[in-house]
């Protein structure tokens, strides 16, 4: 396989980069053609690593595919469009880097020997821009598009993106919420795990799917289907009865997207609220002030109010 870069600059670079939890995966269509791939309806490929990166990789994290200058020749294109060069492919990383043979799938112009390895993730294409890129020409003209790497390119596989390109294009993709994916796991410690380097909207994604599922009910039977923060408040805890007869009320893990320890998805991580203190909580002037084994300590608008957690609820029951 050519060598993608001089190892010094590499090295200098290593030094200066951050991960982001967000990729820019650069794609050279004249060594692989992105968009026979992409008219494939293939959903899922894996992509070479750069070594100094490998640790960075985490399941669940979001990236672009970016296609530079095409290169290719009238013979090569076969009648096929020329890509101008932009952004192509919203993609979520599946799995963390391992040594893999060579790939040998058709989209090849110019294959890496066969038999060797190389360090690889696998990323599933969760929304394909073949028909409308984000053409680099625009997208310098916008002033939340601040990443150099994304803007210039780089003679490699693969850089951190700054956040905040990342949702710029993101929005401009298009891309739905529900696009991002968590695979469930077999225990709450297993999507934690899976989890812990992921993007922050795919974290949200696997706290969404907890705080519907049967550990959530658990607690909201628990706490007898009340707002924790009403009653906190010395106010009415109780919101509107469904149709069921069971009286409304919301699973919100208090810890869960700005870090995703160990414990942090189960029960003892969630309280009950209320539709309005949920969103407050997410959206409003809100502090964990602390957190023990008993209780939450929130301070909302400058009042601290104390969440006894579900463990003391039940063991006081
Ligand atoms: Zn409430
Ligand atoms: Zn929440």
């Amino acid at each position: 396989m050519e060598a993608w870069f001089v190892s010094s600059a590499s090295e200098a670079l290593a030094v200066k980069t951050e991960p982001t939890t967000y990729w820019t995966f650069f794609c050279n269509p004249r060594r692989w053609q992105i968009d026979d791939f992409l008219r494939s309806h293939r959903d899922e490929d894996d992509y070479r690593v750069i070594d100094w990166q490998a640790t960075w990789f985490a399941p669940g994290q979001l990236g672009v595919v970016r296609v530079g200058v095409d290169t290719r020749t009238r013979g090569q294109l076969a009648g096929r469009r020329r890509l101008e060069p932009g952004i192509y492919a919203i993609v979520q990383v599946v799995d963390s880097p391992k040594l893999r043979p060579n790939s040998t799938d058709p989209y090849w112009l110019e294959a890496p020997p066969e038999g060797g390895e190389h360090l690889a993730v696998d990323i599933r294409y969760i929304k394909n821009l073949l028909d409308r890129p984000l053409l680099l020409e625009s997208l310098k003209s916008d002033l939340a598009v601040t990443d150099r790497f994304l803007l210039d390119g780089f003679q490699g596989a693969s850089m951190p993106l700054d956040p905040g390109t990342f949702h710029r294009i993101l929005d401009l993709s298009g891309t739905e919420p529900h696009a991002f994916d968590a695979e469930p796991g077999d225990s709450l410690a297993d999507l934690e795990r899976r989890y812990a380097g992921a993007s922050p909207e795919v974290k949200e994604v696997v706290s969404r799917h907890i705080e519907r599922g049967p550990v959530a009910a658990k607690v909201k039977e628990a706490t007898g289907y009340r707002c924790q923060v009403c009653l906190a408040l010395g106010q009415n805890p109780f919101s509107f009865r469904k149709r069921d007869g069971e009286p409304y009320v919301e699973a919100h893990h208090v810890t869960f997207v700005s870090r995703l320890e160990p414990g942090s998805l189960g029960p003892s991580n969630i309280i009950t609220v209320c539709a309005d203190h949920h969103r407050q909580l997410h959206y409003g002037i809100v502090e964990l002030a602390k957190d023990t084994a008993e209780e939450f300590v929130f301070v909302i608008d400058g009042v601290a109010l104390r969440v006894p957690k579900i463990s003391h609820i039940a063991d006081t029951a």
